[in-house]
C-alpha cells in the first residue's frame, strides 16, 4: 500500500488563512427536555486537539460533517445544530457548516457543489477516516482547489491499519463476523492471505458451515457465495464455528429481547431452527486461538448480541481480544459497541472509528478520499 498523506504542518503559519476541515461528526443524539442533545460526544472531543491547534496559529476555522441520511433535502431533525452547541461548550470558536447532505451534489460527488463549499477557504483538511471511502464531494474535490492535507487522526486510522497488514507480528489472528456473507467475503479472502488465522463467526458463518455438508436449518444463508466459501475453506486457515445455538422459527428475537430459552445444536442445526450464536465448543477454540495471536483485527459480532440471550459468542470473542497482550484493533460499529458495552474498549490497542471504511481499507488498500489527498495538485 502507498498512502503517504500529507501533513498540515508543513503549511507553517496559518495567521489570517481561512481553513475547512470535513469532519464525521454523525453523532448518536436524543430528546432530552424537548431539545435533541449529542448523547455520545467522542468524535467531537477528539477532533478538538486538531481544533485548538489551528485555531492557535490563527486561523479562522471552518468544519463540515454529514449527519444522518437526509437524502438531498433540508430536514429539520438532521440539522446539524446539537451538534452545534456540543462542538460550542468543547471548543468554542469553531464554526460548523449545515449537514452536507442536505445539498443532493454532496453524494453525487457534484463538482459545483464541491466549489461552492471551498470557496472562501484557503486550505482543506480531511479529518473524517469514517467517511472516506465515499467519494462524497466534501471529499473528493477540495483537494483539487486548495492545499489540503490529512488529519492527525485520519493518518493514524490509516497507518495503524497499514503496518497492521504490512508487517504484523504472528500469529496474527482476524475474526469477521457480523450479518451477511455478501458485506464480509471480499476481507475474508485478503485476510486469508494475510492472516495466520480468519476466524469467521455470525450469521455469515453458516454459508461456510454448509459447504463442509452441515446442516444449518433456517440460519441466515446466501446459496451465491457457496462456491467462493468452499474455495476459501481449502486455504486451511479459516476457522468457522464447530456449533451454534439458536432458536425455532418463529420465536422472537433480537433488540427487543424474547422469552424461550436458548438451543444448543451442536454441529448440525435441524430444520426448523436458526442458528443465532456460536455455540460453546466455537467459544472455546476461537478463544484459544486468540490467546495465542500476536496481532488480532476483529470486525464483526458472532450472533445476534443485542439480545442478552444470543450475546455469549460475542462477549467470549471481546473478553480474550481485551485480555490479550496482542496489537489488537477492532472496526465496526457492532463491535466497538460489544466493547463498551462489557467495559472492555480501552484494553484493546486501536478502537477504530470507521467500519466500512476501516475494512475497505483493509481489502482494496486504499480509499477514495486518500486517494484524493495524494493526489491534490497542491502536494
Ligand atoms: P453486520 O452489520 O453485517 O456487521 O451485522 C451485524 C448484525 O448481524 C448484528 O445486528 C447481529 O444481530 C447480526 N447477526 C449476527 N449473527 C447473526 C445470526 N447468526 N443470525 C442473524 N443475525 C446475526
Amino acid at each position: 500500500m502507498s498512502t503517504r498523506l500529507p501533513s498540515f504542518e508543513r503549511w507553517g503559519s496559518l495567521q489570517g488563512k481561512r481553513v475547512l476541515v470535513r469532519v464525521d461528526f454523525n453523532t448518536p443524539v436524543a430528546e432530552i427536555d424537548g431539545l435533541l442533545e449529542v448523547t455520545d460526544d467522542f468524535r467531537i472531543r477528539a477532533t478538538v486537539p486538531l481544533f485548538e491547534e489551528l485555531l492557535a496559529s490563527g486561523a479562522t476555522v471552518v468544519a463540515c460533517t454529514h449527519f444522518g441520511r437526509p437524502k438531498g433535502k433540508i430536514v429539520e431533525k438532521y440539522s446539524v445544530a446539537p451538534v452545534r452547541r456540543r462542538l460550542a461548550e468543547l471548543c468554542p470558536g469553531v464554526e460548523l457548516l449545515e449537514n452536507l447532505r442536505f445539498n443532493p451534489g454532496e453524494e453525487s460527488n457534484d463538482r459545483e457543489f464541491g466549489e461552492s463549499l471551498i470557496a472562501g477557504f484557503d486550505y482543506y483538511i480531511n479529518e473524517a477516516f469514517s467517511a472516506s471511502h465515499r467519494a462524497h464531494a466534501s471529499i473528493m474535490i477540495p483537494p483539487q482547489i486548495v492545499p489540503s492535507a490529512a488529519g492527525p487522526n485520519l493518518q493514524r486510522e490509516v497507518s495503524t491499519i497499514q503496518s497492521m497488514l504490512d508487517n504484523p507480528a504472528r500469529p496474527f489472528v482476524a475474526i469477521v463476523g457480523g450479518a451477511k456473507v455478501a458485506d464480509k467475503l471480499g476481507i475474508v479472502k485478503v485476510l486469508s492471505e494475510k492472516a495466520d488465522t480468519v476466524i469467521v463467526g455470525g450469521g455469515m458463518a453458516f454459508t461456510f458451515e454448509a459447504t463442509q455438508g452441515r446442516g444449518i436449518g433456517s440460519s441466515l444463508f446466501d446459496g451465491s457465495y457457496l462456491e467462493e466459501c468452499g474455495e476459501l475453506m481449502k486455504h486451511g486457515n479459516v476457522l468457522i464455528p464447530e456449533d451454534s445455538c439458536g432458536l425455532a422459527n418463529g420465536a422472537n428475537f433480537g433488540r427487543e429481547g424474547g422469552t424461550d430459552e436458548i438451543i444448543e445444536f451442536g454441529a448440525n442445526i435441524p430444520d426448523g431452527f436458526m442458528g443465532l450464536d456460536i455455540g460453546p465448543k466455537a467459544r472455546a477454540s476461537f478463544t484459544a486461538t486468540i490467546a495465542n495471536a500476536k496481532t488480532i483485527l476483529w470486525n464483526g459480532p458472532m450472533g445476534v448480541f443485542e439480545d442478552a440471550r444470543l450475546s455469549a459468542g460475542t462477549e467470549a470473542v471481546a473478553r480474550a481480544v481485551a485480555a490479550s497482550a496482542a496489537v489488537s484493533v477492532v472496526g465496526g460499529g457492532d463491535s466497538v459497541a460489544a466493547l463498551q458495552s462489557y467495559g472492555l474498549e480501552s484494553d484493546v490497542s486501536f478502537v477504530s472509528t470507521g467500519g466500512g471504511a476501516s475494512l475497505e481499507l483493509v481489502e482494496l488498500g486504499d480509499l477514495p478520499g486518500l486517494k484524493a489527498l495524494r493526489e491534490s495538485p497542491f502536494n
